[in-house]
């Protein structure tokens, strides 16, 4: 028996019908641009949430995570509403109530993707739940509609306004490929980044920091793109070519040029980034990485001092690129480093932060990764 099923069967006293586990993820490029209809090209991480799921009889949806204490919240299947309950309820019951589940459920959780660490345990923990009950009640639903119900649980239930990418690459991923997506109609194509094999390594550097602006700073930014839109008349900045975009500079303000500039470049870099990839070109795709920081810094002015620090320092050591991750303001940083430098770069890194009186950063090194899986409760333990 795995061991949730143990805890599953110690919490509520019956075995689990199904076992479910998914991804957290690391975005190699593509960053800011997947609300702007862009490309992007995440990879699975291998610390995985882990759901146990059982059907109950009574009307309620009985819930509990192993990351806060095995509290079992009760929710009444007829109070199911947006906003309501313990917040971190809201991620696995937002699914539920997205893919319209109607039936009295227990759910223990357990997971192992450092929570706010830029790794996406938010969707890590949603693509568990969601692959659970597709099996559970045999749904047969495809994985990009279960990734648009996860995200509207995210978007709706949570109330955060996420976009698709955390869901569809933790669902969708496999081992030793980072999965180019594209957000407009959720194409993907499975893009090799097999990294152990050439003796690489991708350090995510976590600040541990989160500045105040993140939420106004965020949404401002978008904001910006889309007036870009609107002002330049097009359907988005994935339909203007960078040539015309340069061209048509004196119809944007300033501010707005600079965003939508970082849009429109970024979405490029991916698709460079891929074919140098497909070719193995590691060096050549590290560059890209590095320039995308210098966008998300100067463009989109998303950065934050403990982010250029890492990114700089970890260059400065021998990195291949190196980028800040995710919404920006604080969190995560990436370096992609020959394995052999990458001990160094971690004290290097640790050290300047130490140097410029930042906290001390958190290291990982994931490796690409498969999607989610339904464990098999069949075979022995
Ligand atoms: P990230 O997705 O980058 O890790 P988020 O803030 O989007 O950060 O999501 C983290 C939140 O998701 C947590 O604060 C918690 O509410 C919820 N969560 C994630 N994993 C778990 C878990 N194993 N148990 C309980 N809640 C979890
Ligand atoms: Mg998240």
């Amino acid at each position: 028996m795995p061991p949730i099923a143990a805890k599953f069967v110690e919490l509520y006293g019956a075995q689990p019908d199904v076992i479910a586990s998914a991804p957290g993820r690391v975005n190699l490029i593509g960053e800011h641009v997947d609300f702007l209809d862009g490309f992007v090209l995440p990879f699975a991480i291998s610390d995985v949430t882990t759901v146990a799921i059982a059907k109950n009889s009574s009307n309620s949806i009985r819930v509990a995570s192993l990351q806060k204490a095995s509290e079992i919240s009760v929710v009444e299947r007829s109070k199911l509403e947006p906003l309501s309950g313990e917040p971190w309820t809201r991620y696995p019951i937002g699914v539920l109530w997205a893919l319209e589940i109607d039936s009295g459920l227990d759910i223990l959780i357990d997971g192992q993707v450092p929570l706010g660490a830029g790794l996406s345990s938010s969707a890590a923990l949603e693509c568990a739940v969601a692959t659970a009950v597709n099996e559970l009640f045999k749904l047969n639903l495809p994985l990009p509609t279960l990734a648009r119900a996860a995200q509207k649980g995210e978007n709706i239930y949570v109330g955060m306004p996420c976009g698709i990418m955390d869901q569809s690459v933790s669902l969708m991923a496999k081992q030793g490929h980072a999965l180019l997506l594209d957000t407009r109609d959720l194409s993907t194509e499975q893009i090799p980044f097999d990294i152990a094999p050439h003796h690489l390594e991708l350090l995510v550097i976590d600040t541990q920091v989160h500045h105040a602006l993140v939420d106004g700073g965020y949404a401002e930014r978008r904001a910006s793109c889309e007036k870009a839109v609107s002002d330049l008349g097009i359907t988005s900045l994935r339909d203007i070519s960078l040539t015309d975009f340069v061209l048509r500079k004196s119809e944007l303000d300033a501010t707005t040029y600079a965003r939508a500039f970082h849009g429109v470049t970024e979405m490029q870099r991916v698709l460079d980034a891929v074919e140098l990839l497909k070719s193995a070109d590691f060096r050549g795709f590290g560059k890209i990485v590095s320039a995308a920081h210098i966008s998300l810094r100067d463009n989109y002015t998303v950065s934050a001092p403990e982010l250029d620090l890492a990114v700089t320092t970890a260059l400065e050591f021998g990195a291949l690129g190196a980028r800040m991750i995710g919404g920006g303001f604080g969190g995560s940083a990436i370096a992609l480093v020959s394995a052999q430098d990458a001990e160094l770069v971690r004290l290097q890194i640790t050290s300047s932060f130490s140097a410029a009186k930042f906290r001390a950063p958190r290291f990982f090194s994931p490796l690409p990764s498969s999607g989610a899986r339904i464990t098999d409760l069949t075979t022995p333990h």
